[in-house]
């Protein structure tokens, strides 16, 4: 059987830790706090499966799904050599509640496969990933209106299609069930702005952060993304997209890191250089100007002002915390900062915007595919052709009215007609921008500990609230 190793063994109790601090500080009754505490579902599952070789090996596997408070559940999978199931709990716990801080209609689930994506063969994580799927659709743990798989941590559009196509091979919702899996590519019906939105997503949750003045001046920082110097741990899926939006924004990224090494450069790094220069040479080292490190994890420590682990959790420990400049820590990973280092790091003033929001940005646009996928229609379709009409009439208007033209390239501006990209990514930055509101909101006038405990607090009564309003319990 393939290695499962058991590390992790206790992040489902720290989200649970996470979760009780917060609890207290609502008014939800314990019956209810012990349902939404609990996982409901966990299908642990063992295959095997044919290696290129002929040799059989046994993988192990899980789905858990941690709140049918709204249905479907939703959240990704995972493809790493210590996928466990405390860890699957936890991230499914994690979905749970990011889908209630971000208000989108999903119960939290999460799946592993213990694998390891970067040394099998394409030929092996195929017929894995069409095994698992098979296995999901014969217990009922997958469907468009029962639990949505999405790409995570060594997952992407490729798994997602194989998802899809054994899904749609077995045929069991013929008609909804391109809704069977998010993450899908553009060809095979995904949504234009799925592949960044999480890294997108954390950036934006970082810029409602550098909005407040009153939230910021106390960190010694000015307002606003432009200037601010930022460290990318984890240049992957989520950090690469995290640190070209900050780039976008006139940030400077001074840091980033992958597996094997780490660049630090105070006068900031060409974020698209270092992906090219690890492409050629297969490492990060020798990128000219940079101070390089074969140890990854020392890029945490170093000076800048925002970091954005980007990769995997408890990155930032009790042995660790103490020594991080960082002012800001966005979690653009899910569970980068352990409870011991959050409570380091809020007693040095240094702010957490918590994963439950900072990385939701993928469900978030996860939820726009499945909507289109179920609606069978892309989002600029109705309206694209009509808002260029709309727009040519108002140029006319104005144009009647002030009897003046418009220079070509303001009405070129202004007839431009919105694409599928723009729909998503002004719908994200909304969703951002008012799920901000809505956990600054208690921690303010609350007076709560930090941004995590308000986030879980405002996650904990929307769910709650579903339950009762429901009548679930009898
Ligand atoms: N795996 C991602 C997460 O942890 C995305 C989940 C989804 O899109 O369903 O949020």
């Amino acid at each position: 059987m393939l290695p499962a190793m058991t590390s992790n063994s206790d992040f489902f109790d720290d989200v649970n830790h996470y979760f009780d601090m917060a609890s207290r500080h609502t008014d939800v009754a314990p019956d209810i706090l012990s349902q939404i505490r609990a996982c409901n579902a966990v299908y642990r599952l063992r295959f095997p499966v044919r290696r290129d070789s002929g040799e059989i090996v046994v993988v192990e596997a899980y789905r858990a799904e941690h709140s049918h408070h709204r249905l479907p559940t939703k959240g990704g999978i995972r493809y790493a050599l210590d996928v466990a199931q405390s860890e699957v709990m936890a991230l499914s716990a994690l979905m749970t509640y990011k889908c209630a801080v971000v208000d989108v209609p999903f119960g939290g689930a999460k799946g592993g496969v213990c694998v390891d994506p970067r040394t099998e063969s394409t030929s092996f994580l195929e017929r894995v990933t069409r095994r698992y799927t098979t296995e999901l659709i014969r217990k009922r743990f997958i469907g468009p209106d029962v639990d949505v798989p999405a790409p995570d941590v060594g997952t992407g559009e490729r798994e997602m299609g194989w998802i899809y196509d054994t899904y749609k091979a077995y045929g069991p919702d013929t008609l909804n069930g391109l809704a069977c899996v998010t993450g899908k590519a553009i060809s095979l019906h995904g949504v234009a702005g799925r592949r960044e939105a999480t890294g997108l997503g954390a950036v934006i949750a970082l810029e409602q952060f550098l909005a407040e003045k009153e939230d910021v001046r106390p960190l010694g920082l000015e307002t606003g993304l432009a200037g601010k110097r930022i460290i990318v741990p984890g240049l992957g899926k989520v950090g690469l997209h995290a640190a070209r939006a900050a780039i976008e924004r006139d940030a400077i990224v001074v840091g980033v890191s992958v597996s094997d090494g780490a660049l630090y450069d105070e006068g900031g790094l060409d974020v698209e250089a270092v992906l090219l220069h690890r492409g050629e040479t297969g490492s990060l080292r020798g990128f000219p100007e940079a101070r390089y490190s074969a140890d990854p994890d020392a890029i945490l420590e170093e000076a800048c002002d925002v970091l954005i682990p980007s990769a995997l959790e408890h990155q930032i420990t009790a042995d660790n915390a103490p020594r991080i400049q960082a002012k800001v820590i966005v979690e653009a990973a899910n569970g980068p900062v352990d409870p011991e280092a959050d409570a380091i790091l809020r007693e040095m003033g240094t702010v957490v915007v918590p994963d439950v929001y900072a990385n939701a940005g993928g469900v978030v646009v996860s939820y726009f595919e499945w909507i289109k996928n179920l609606s069978h229609v892309s989002f600029e379709r109705m309206t694209r052709r009509y808002q260029q009409i709309a727009n040519n009439r108002l140029l006319q208007v104005l144009t009647h009215l002030t009897g003046k033209t418009l220079p070509p390239e303001d009405a070129a501006l202004l007839l431009q007609a919105p694409n599928e990209i723009d729909f998503v990514r002004t719908a994200l930055e909304n969703t951002m921008a008012i799920s901000y509101e809505k956990i600054r909101e208690p921690w303010k006038r609350r007076a709560l500990p930090d941004l995590r405990t308000s986030a879980y607090v405002h996650a904990i009564e929307s769910v709650a609230s579903a339950y009762t309003l429901d009548g679930i319990f009898p």
